[in-house]
C-alpha cells in the first residue's frame, strides 16, 4: 500500500503521566491525508516533526508558543509502526500517559480505531548511501534498503546490559512484537534520584524495568527488553522525522538527545521523494 493511512474512527485513552503523575486523557482522531501527525493541547496544534523538539532529557517534548507535551514517542512508535501517517492527537494534560510503559496498549487503541486508506501517496525518505554519523556518546550507521529497519545497540557500565543489540525491519510482524511490549527502564540509582526529584512519578515496577549492578530489580517480560525499549525509543524518535523511511539505521548507544539530531538533520540534508 502506497497510499497514506489515518485512523477509521476516534479512540480515547487515559493514564498516568510517567514523569508528572498527572492524570491525562488522550483522543487519537482521523486527520485530513497530508496533514501528519499532529499534537494538541490547549488548543494549539504542535506537528510532531523535529523542528517543534523543545526538550530530550528523559523523554521526548514537543512544544509551540509555550504550550508543551511530554513523553511523545511511544505513541509515536505505535502509530509509525501501524503505518499511520495523519492522525489528530488531543492531549489534556502535559504528557501523554505512561500506560503499560511500552506501546502495545496503544497499538490496541490504534487497532480498535481501525486504519483507513486515504487518497495521496505517502511520502518517503530514501537513504542514499552508507553514513556513519557519529553525535557525543552515541554514533548511527545508515544504510539504503528497501523499507524500513531499525537497530539499537546498548552497553550499559556497572550493569548486566553490556554490548546488547536488536532489532530489525519494522514491517516484521516479529519484530513490531517486540518492539511494542519492550517496557521503558532505568538505574536503580537513577530512578531513586529522578523520583526524590519529583520526576518518574508515574513509574512502577509493573511498567518499567531497573536495573542493579548484579541484575533486575523486577522481572523482565524476556531477555533484551532494554534493548528492545531503546530500539522502539528510536522509532518512536525517527517517527519525527515526518516521512516513511527506506533504508537503515543502528545506533549505538542512542538517547533522545541523539535520536531527535539524527531526524532533524534527515530532514535537513537528505530531502525527501514522494514514492511512484
Ligand atoms: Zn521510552
Amino acid at each position: 500500500m502506497t497510499r497514506t493511512c489515518t485512523l477509521a474512527t476516534t479512540c480515547t485513552l487515559t493514564g498516568v503521566g510517567l514523569h508528572s503523575g498527572a492524570d491525562v486523557r488522550v483522543d487519537l482522531s482521523p486527520a485530513p491525508a497530508g496533514s501528519g501527525r499532529v499534537f494538541v493541547r490547549d488548543g494549539v496544534a504542535i506537528p510532531a516533526l523535529a523542528e517543534y523538539v523543545t526538550d530530550t532529557r528523559r523523554c521526548t517534548t514537543l512544544g509551540r508558543d509555550g504550550v508543551t507535551v511530554r513523553t511523545v514517542e511511544h505513541l509515536l512508535a505505535a502509530l509509525l509502526l501501524a503505518g499511520v501517517d495523519d492522525a489528530t492527537i488531543t492531549v489534556h494534560g502535559p504528557e501523554l500517559p505512561a500506560l503499560d510503559g511500552a506501546a502495545l496498549q496503544w497499538r490496541a487503541a490504534i487497532d480498535a480505531a481501525g486504519i483507513q486508506a486515504q487518497g495521496r501517496e505517502y511520502v518517503v525518505l530514501t537513504l542514499p548511501a552508507p553514513a556513519w554519523v557519529p553525535d557525543g556518546d552515541s554514533e548511527f550507521f545508515l544504510w539504503p534498503a528497501d523499507t524500513c529497519a531499525v537497530y539499537a545497540a546498548i552497553d550499559v557500565p556497572d550493569t548486566v546490559e553490556r554490548r546488547r543489540m536488536v532489532g530489525g525491519a519494522v514491517d516484521d510482524p516479529a519484530v513490531a512484537a517486540q518492539l511494542l511490549r519492550a517496557r521503558t527502564w532505568g538505574l536503580e540509582s537513577e530512578v531513586r534520584a529522578l523520583q526524590a526529584a519529583g520526576l518518574a512519578r508515574g513509574a512502577s515496577l509493573d511498567t518499567a524495568v531497573v536495573l542493579t549492578p548484579d541484575g533486575y530489580l523486577n522481572p523482565r517480560v524476556w531477555p533484551d527488553e532494554p534493548a528492545w525499549h531503546k530500539a522502539l525509543d528510536l522509532v518512536g524518535d525517527l517517527a519525527l522525522v515526518g516521512a516513511r523511511i527506506a533504508g537503515g539505521v543502528l545506533a549505538v548507544r542512542g538517547g533522545h538527545r541523539a535520536h531527535v539530531a539524527l531526524a532533524a538533520r534527515l530532514r535537513r540534508e537528505m530531502g525527501c521523494t514522494i514514492q511512484e
